[in-house]
């Protein structure tokens, strides 16, 4: 497959798509790996994920760099995530001497309980963010004791491949984490019906996940999944109008709205509706809309020409307001305001992923936890306000798995992230990832 830099059109790389066949050779290769890698010493399993973070760390730039051009990322955020991958490496090499069992009181003997590693993970991610996403996965996984493969989204597998290289002059040993360029329902799909793969982790659509969870239940295959959203960014009357206008375009538009996580439904507290929207209308026209690599620029370009169709697809009528972004050459579309008539409206209700915000009115708490919760997805949102019983009572009532109040923020390392209803199944980072990537076992000794 022909891989594109999405700002320019130009082609990075021919990548070739594994088969069935081959698919079967890297499920093989991990589960003759696995016996080996489970019984690495703590200590030793950990000094080897440490030298990998210090590998990423020395090659951040370039890992960036492959980022930015494979997946349009802002030099800035593609910097960012080398680091995150760092970090999260980092993480998870401090685990594997800390994974102990319990020592459980019972009569008539010892009741021990082990950590045990599943097996073979196998990782399965989206174009969006990749290195991150599949760091996301994999450092958990391998720290526990698994063999892991990951699977790359067609488009970004370049970042993924080199990670690999970086885990083998690390010192990890063959086959115990390999990448598998190849079509989803190809490579992807052999992996999760794969009787020697034992746990799948998915983060992409809702619809893939829902089958992925479908299939896997034929094998009781273990799953964590990580899937869209349409999240709600809550701004009540007494909040910092100024600072909710002022970060509330990023909050979605960040990675060109290709982002899990975007507040892309925005309800704004009716008696300040229309200073908050001419004051996002406002940031929004400022944004540069353009060459990734310029650390000036606030937004790139769209993954592909067929992705930009289907974003396009969700202005039908007249934008409240659309800014402007280069012509030629490059998947570009510009960030777009919309307001709605009916909250029927399909840009409101599905998941766009990419530069839209739909803005709209509420009339006080309760209106605003209905239009929040009435979604199928629950991954994010925030909440503005001054009033500190009024936040606490919106971030219990929002039906979602990551919550900021008088913030953006989602995602750090050391904290669980996922998502409630459709938006998700299962933790990952933090220490609540680990528990996902080991099976309990109990025994008892009489004595
Ligand atoms: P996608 O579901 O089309 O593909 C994701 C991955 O699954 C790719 O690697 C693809 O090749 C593979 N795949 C496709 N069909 C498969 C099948 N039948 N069996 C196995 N694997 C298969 O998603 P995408 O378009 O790459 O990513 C965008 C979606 O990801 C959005 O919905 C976004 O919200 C979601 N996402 C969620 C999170 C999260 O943490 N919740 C993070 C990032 C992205």
């Amino acid at each position: 497959m022909k891989i594109i830099n999405p700002a320019t059109e130009d082609v990075l790389a021919d990548v070739e798509l594994a088969d069935l066949a081959e698919t079967d050779r890297v499920v093989e290769r991990a589960r003759k790996a696995f016996p080996a890698w489970r019984e690495v010493s703590p200590g030793d399993r950990a000094r080897l994920l440490r030298r990998f973070a210090d590998l990423v760390d020395r090659h951040g730039d370039e890992l960036a760099s492959l980022e930015l051009a494979n997946a349009g990322h802002l030099i800035g955020n593609a910097r960012w995530e080398a680091g995150n991958v760092r970090d999260v490496l980092h993480f998870y090499a401090g685990a594997p001497e800390r994974n102990h069992g319990k020592q459980i009181p019972v009569p008539g003997g010892v009741d021990i309980t082990f950590a045990e590693p599943l097996g073979v993970v196998g990782v399965i991610v989206p174009w969006n963010f990749p290195m991150v996403i599949m760091t996301w996965g994999a450092a958990p996984a391998l720290a526990a004791g698994n063999t892991v493969i990951v699977k790359p989204a067609e488009w970004t597998p370049l970042t993924a491949l080199r990670l690999a290289e970086l885990a083998l002059e690390a010192g990890l040993p063959e086959g115990v984490l390999q990448v598998l360029p190849g079509a989803g329902e190809v490579a992807g799909a052999r992996l999760v019906r794969h009787p020697g793969v034992n746990k799948i982790v998915f983060t992409g659509s809702t619809e893939v996940g829902k089958l992925i969870a479908g299939r896997a239940a034929e094998q009781v295959k273990r799953v964590t999944l990580e899937l869209g959203g349409k999240s709600a960014n809550v701004v009540f009357a007494d909040a910092d109008l100024e600072r909710a206008a002022a970060t509330a375009p990023s909050a979605v538009f960040d990675n060109s709205g290709q982002d899990c996580c975007a507040r892309s439904r925005i309800l704004v507290e009716r008696p300040v509706f229309d200073e908050f929207l001419d004051r996002l209308i406002t940031t929004v026209g400022g944004l540069t809309v353009g060459d990734p690599r310029d650390p000036g620029t606030d937004m790139g370009p769209l993954i592909s020409a067929g992705h930009r169709e289907r974003v396009a697809s969700f202005v039908t009528g007249v934008p409240r307001f659309q800014g402007t972004c280069p012509a030629g050459k490059g998947f570009w579309y510009p960030p777009t305001v919309l307001t709605h008539d009916s909250l029927d409206e399909r840009a409101f209700t599905e998941e766009i992923f990419g530069p839209v915000v739909s803005v709209v009115p509420f009339d006080g708490e309760a209106e605003a936890v209905q239009i929040a919760n009435d979604t199928a997805y629950g991954l994010s949102g925030s909440i503005w306000t001054r009033d500190v019983g009024r936040a606490l009572r919106m971030a219990r009532a929002i039906e979602a798995g990551n919550l900021s109040v008088n913030s953006h923020s989602s995602v750090r390392y050391w904290t669980p992230f996922g998502g409630f209803k459709q938006s998700g199944l299962g933790r990952e980072l933090g220490p609540d990832a680990l528990a996902a990537f080991t099976e309990t076992k109990n025994v008892f000794i009489a004595h």
